[in-house]
């Protein structure tokens, strides 16, 4: 599963049974678009070692 989201606000969207890797694709260009946020993409196969310490990710602080 991949999971977008943003950083900026709450917006998040994942792959799922109804949205495909394209949707979310292009949802994240929606949303940039409609925004100038820049969505975040996971991809729960990436998330290894270097990304992940005991309380997840954290770029939401600025
Ligand atoms: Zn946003």
């Amino acid at each position: 599963m991949t999971t977008a989201y943003c950083a900026v606000c709450d917006w998040s969207r994942e792959t799922g049974s109804e949205t495909t890797r394209s949707d979310l694709n292009r949802a994240m260009i929606d949303h940039h678009v409609e925004t100038g946020h820049t969505p975040i993409e996971t991809d729960e196969v990436i998330l290894d070692e270097n990304q992940i310490g005991d309380g997840g990710i954290d770029v939401a602080g600025q």
